[in-house]
């Protein structure tokens, strides 16, 4: 298959994302106040994920500057790549329109803030930041260049490792037992049962060694018990 047609349908989902986001993004500057949780360092790591998500892949569809990268796949990298990008899309709009007022770009606690734990919220805890994961692996699947294809997986990953635990101490600070309920039944960015999988995994593979296998669940009662003390 042409190459050419997953660029086409890189782009259209591309402004799709867009149009998704744009508007609550909008509307999220306007909402009320909120003290800014968001690290100083999260900052110099959007520059990097700007140029990985926005610049690159455009360099590489409107010039001929980044084709000594270029590799051949097979159509079905692409096809998985649409596929990929479609969910992602799903889960960017149905993240925003279930978070409502309660979204914001930055990490902040409005004043009204509610704790959402249904929709797409109701088995994990950041379908957002895994729907711009997903967003990323489709990126990679649908442009075969070595620089432009990975640039939004490579430069976001440090961005989630940031964030992730900053905002949910916040929210545990906000939200106290009713967040470590809901970190107890959820999963970070894939479902619990996906988690379940690997604990099970691992502790097949270290029961000769006579170590404990990870739980994530360990995680939210130890997060539990530091706001205690
Ligand atoms: N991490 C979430 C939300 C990203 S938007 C996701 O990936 O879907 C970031 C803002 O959402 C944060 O400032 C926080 O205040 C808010 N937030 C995150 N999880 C929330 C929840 N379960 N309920 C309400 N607000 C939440």
């Amino acid at each position: 298959m042409n190459a050419d047609i997953f660029k086409i349908v890189f782009i259209i989902c591309f402004a799709a994302g867009c149009l998704i986001r744009i508007p609550f993004a909008r509307r999220s500057k306007t909402d009320g106040p909120g003290a800014d949780h968001t690290p100083r360092l999260e900052w110099l790591l959007l520059v990097p994920i700007f140029f990985g998500m926005q610049i690159l892949p455009f360099v590489y569809l409107l010039t001929d500057w980044l084709d000594f990268a270029d590799y051949r796949v097979s159509a079905w990298a692409g096809i998985a790549g649409a596929l990929v990008f479609v969910i992602a899309l799903w889960m960017l709009w149905r993240s925003h329109a279930d978070l409502g007022r309660n979204f914001s770009v930055k990490l902040r606690i409005r004043e009204e803030h509610s704790l959402v734990t249904k929709g797409v919220y109701r088995r994990i805890r950041h379908p957002m930041y895994a729907a711009h994961l997903l967003w990323a692996i489709a990126q990679a699947l649908l442009l075969h260049n070595w620089i432009a294809g990975p640039a939004f997986l490579a430069t976001s990953l440090p961005l989630y490792f940031l964030r992730i635990p900053r905002e949910e101490k916040m929210m545990l600070e906000n939200f106290g037992d009713d967040y470590r309920l809901y970190m107890k039944r959820t999963g970070k960015v894939v479902p619990p049962i996906f988690r379940c999988s690997i604990a099970r995994l691992q502790s097949a593979l270290l029961k000769d060694f006579d170590v404990p296998a990870y739980d994530a669940r360990d995680n939210a009662e130890s997060a539990g018990r530091r706001k205690k003390s």
